[in-house]
Order: C-alpha cells, then sequence, then structure tokens
C-alpha cells in the first residue's frame, strides 16, 4: 500500500548508499513503490558502462576513452514494480539487465568507477536524470557527492558474513555455481577497493541515518525507513 497525505514526500530526492550486498536495492524498491517515488541504480550505470567498456575491449586504465564512452552511452533504465524483474537496464536497445550482474562484470567495476573523470561523467547524468526530484538514488556517493542536499540520507549496511550469505543466495538463483567463500572474498576486495579509492570513496555522509540490516528482515527494514521519511516529510510540512 503506498503512503498518502504527507505532503512534500514526493518531491524529495532520498539517499541510499552503502556496501555490497547490504540490501540496499531490494528496500529502496520497495521504498520507492511505497512512496510513489521514481527509483534509481546509480551501480548499474557503472556495470553498463564497465560491460560496455569489456565488450568492446577498452584498455581499463584508459581513463579519457572510459569517459566519453560514459557520455556517449546510450542507456536507459525502468523500474516498475509489478514486472518481473522490476528494475530493467537497456544499453543502445538491448536489455542487459542479467548481463550487467556478471561475475565479469562485478570483478572490473570498481576499477572503471574509481576513475574521476568517469565519475563526473556518471554524477552529471544521475542529476539530470534527478531533476524535478521525487526520487530515490541508491549507490556508494549519493549522499556524500551526488546530493549532498537530499531531504533523507541512509547509509544501509550489514555483517560481512550475512551480505555475503544474501549475495551467495541471489546468484545461485541465477544459476551461477560458485562458493560462499569466494562470494565473500570478492565482496570484501571491491568494498575495500570502493572505500579507499582518492576519488568519491564509499563513506557514510555524516547526516545519513545507519540502518544495520543484520538479522532483520526486509518489511522490518522497510518499514523503518517509511517511518523516518514520513516523519521527515512532516517536519518539513511544518517549517512551512
Ligand atoms: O551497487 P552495485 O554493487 O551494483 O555497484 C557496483 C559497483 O559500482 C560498486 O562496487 C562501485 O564500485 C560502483 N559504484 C560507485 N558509485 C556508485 C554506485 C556504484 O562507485 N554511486
Amino acid at each position: 500500500m503506498a503512503v498518502k497525505n504527507v505532503p512534500h514526500i514526493g518531491n524529495m530526492i532520498i539517499a541510499i548508499d552503502g556496501p555490497a550486498g547490504a540490501g540496499k536495492s531490494t528496500v529502496a524498491q520497495k521504498l520507492a513503490r511505497r512512496l510513489d517515488l521514481r527509483y534509481l541504480d546509480t551501480g548499474a550505470m557503472y556495470r553498463a558502462l564497465t560491460l560496455k567498456a569489456l565488450r568492446s575491449h577498452l584498455d581499463l586504465d584508459d581513463e579519457d576513452k572510459l569517459a566519453s564512452m560514459a557520455a556517449d552511452m546510450d542507456l536507459h533504465m525502468e523500474y516498475a514494480y509489478r514486472r518481473i524483474p522490476p528494475y530493467r537496464v537497456l544499453m543502445e536497445g538491448e536489455d542487459v539487465t542479467a548481463a550487467i550482474r556478471s561475475r565479469e562484470v562485478s570483478a572490473h567495476v570498481s576499477r572503471v568507477s574509481s576513475l574521476p573523470c568517469v565519475r563526473k561523467e556518471m554524477v552529471r547524468k544521475q542529476r539530470s536524470l534527478a531533476a524535478g526530484g521525487g526520487m530515490i538514488v541508491e549507490g556508494r556517493d549519493v549522499g556524500t557527492v551526488v546530493f549532498p542536499q537530499a531531504d533523507m540520507k541512509f547509509y544501509i549496511t550489514a555483517s560481512v558474513k550475512e551480505r555475503a550469505r544474501r549475495r551467495h543466495r541471489e546468484m545461485k538463483k541465477d544459476g551461477y555455481d560458485v562458493s560462499l567463500h569466494t562470494i565473500q572474498q570478492e565482496m570484501i576486495r571491491r568494498d575495500n577497493f570502493d572505500s579507499t579509492r582518492k576519488y568519491n570513496p564509499l563513506k557514510r555522509a555524516p547526516d545519513a541515518e545507519l540502518v544495520d540490516t543484520t538479522g532483520e528482515n526486509v518489511s522490518q527494514v522497510v518499514g523503518k525507513l517509511l517511518s523516518l521519511v514520513t516523519e521527515r516529510a512532516k517536519e518539513a510540512g511544518e517549517a512551512g
């Protein structure tokens, strides 16, 4: 059921950041549905660029070429909660929703996304996609860099063991035969890279609500976020 009669929610920008496998996408999509907001997965943008670069055999250290590939890339993302999967990514008209989640893309995406010129281009696109507000934006630097003035910020995390277990379950469902240990190692490596890179690293914005989802189910987490957002929207309404 959608949340109704709370003015201001419809224009809000809600930033959700956090490490891999914390449950950001699931929670963000459910929240978008309940609040009737648009949803943007910024990780999907970096993944799509990485897929395109790998397919074109581009040197992944060639920052200028990658940045111009990012600028020229024809990318469409659609969120429709009734559809399976609800989030669809189209690159040059091709549905790459599953391809961008491959292990090969996951293994290279952090390197591509650490390049300053690539990030500048992606941040520009993300701001333009969110123009007009009314969007939940998910990623690593949304609350710190893309929308430092976001109306509400969350930093969602969970223990590394639980995050690896969740990702392992998802990958098995998608037909990948890979051990929990390997997934955990790959996840630790990627989080390390993302949080220690020089330019726009993954970190919690000082004004982001910390949400630890360890041991919590999706509806508990969504419920928590919903009440924080509606509270914030009511305060904004009262403040004029
Ligand atoms: O969210 P997801 O795991 O799909 O993101 C894939 C990768 O994209 C991250 O590990 C990170 O390297 C990069 N990313 C980023 N900034 C964002 C979103 C994702 O650097 N805002």
